[in-house]
């Protein structure tokens, strides 16, 4: 979406060119007219509309400025930012993302959701360096560990891709164009079972959410209110 109604209604037409062409289209407007477009967000219905579940940098649904600026940083390092800055700065969001999950694990919520697009990044930018790029599937690989760790009994975990990445070190990707995306789609959950597809998700996780019956509806058992104390230093009358 741009803020320009005229640019809205172009883009509604470039829609069906190649990521590429429309990659392009979009870094000439930008150049041109100094307007940066917005990822959308949907008016329709979504798992993290029910209640208690909340939703982080989701693009689409929820804040898709940090998928931009790992886009922005992306193509900064093609055109020769220093690795060490562009791994700091793509680490630095991958860190925030995952540091809000943790947190959430320490509250009364039924689902939480979070984009993380650190891997989408590293795979464009070291799609010919396995080392580098098997240095940020281990770091993200800590992330995660670290909320696996951090899980209550009734908690799960699911991560999901929406793609893969191809990489030139990569044999199954012989005679691909490496750091282009593959239909290497991504599943794996803490529970016996993933889901078969992307339209199996939202009923993937709605069905452990029912279970697991997380809800902050019957009240704050999440937190332990010291109300005495609390009087005795004055927060309280
Ligand atoms: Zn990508």
């Amino acid at each position: 979406e741009w803020e320009n109604p005229a640019l809205d209604l172009a883009s509604s037409f470039t829609g069906r060119l190649d990521e590429s062409t429309r990659g392009t289209l979009g870094k000439l407007v930008r150049s041109r007219t100094g307007n940066r477009e917005r990822i959308g967000e949907t008016d329709r219905e979504s798992m993290f509309d029910a209640d208690d579940a909340v939703v982080h940098n989701w693009p689409g649904v929820h804040d898709g400025r940090p998928l931009q600026r790992a886009w922005d940083l992306m193509n900064a390092v093609a055109e020769g930012m220093p690795r060490h800055e562009f791994e700091r700065e793509l680490f630095g969001l991958c860190a925030q993302q995952f540091g809000w999950a943790r947190e959430m694990l320490e509250h009364p919520v039924s689902i939480a959701g979070v984009h993380v697009h650190t891997l989408d990044a590293a795979g464009h930018a070291y799609a010919d360096d396995e080392a580098a790029l098997g240095r940020a599937y281990d770091r993200v690989g800590e992330y995660v560990e670290e909320i696996v760790a951090a899980l209550g009994e009734d908690d799960d975990l699911l991560v999901v891709s929406d793609h893969g990445m191809r990489a030139a070190f990569y044999p199954p990707d012989a005679g691909e164009k490496p750091a282009s995306h593959s239909w290497r789609a991504y599943a794996s959950s803490t529970t016996e079972t993933a889901p078969e597809s992307v339209y199996d998700v939202r009923r993937w996780v709605e069905e452990r959410a029912a279970e697991s019956g997380a809800s902050a509806s019957g009240g704050d058992e999440g937190i332990d209110m010291p109300t005495d104390r609390l009087r005795e230093l004055g927060y309280l009358d």
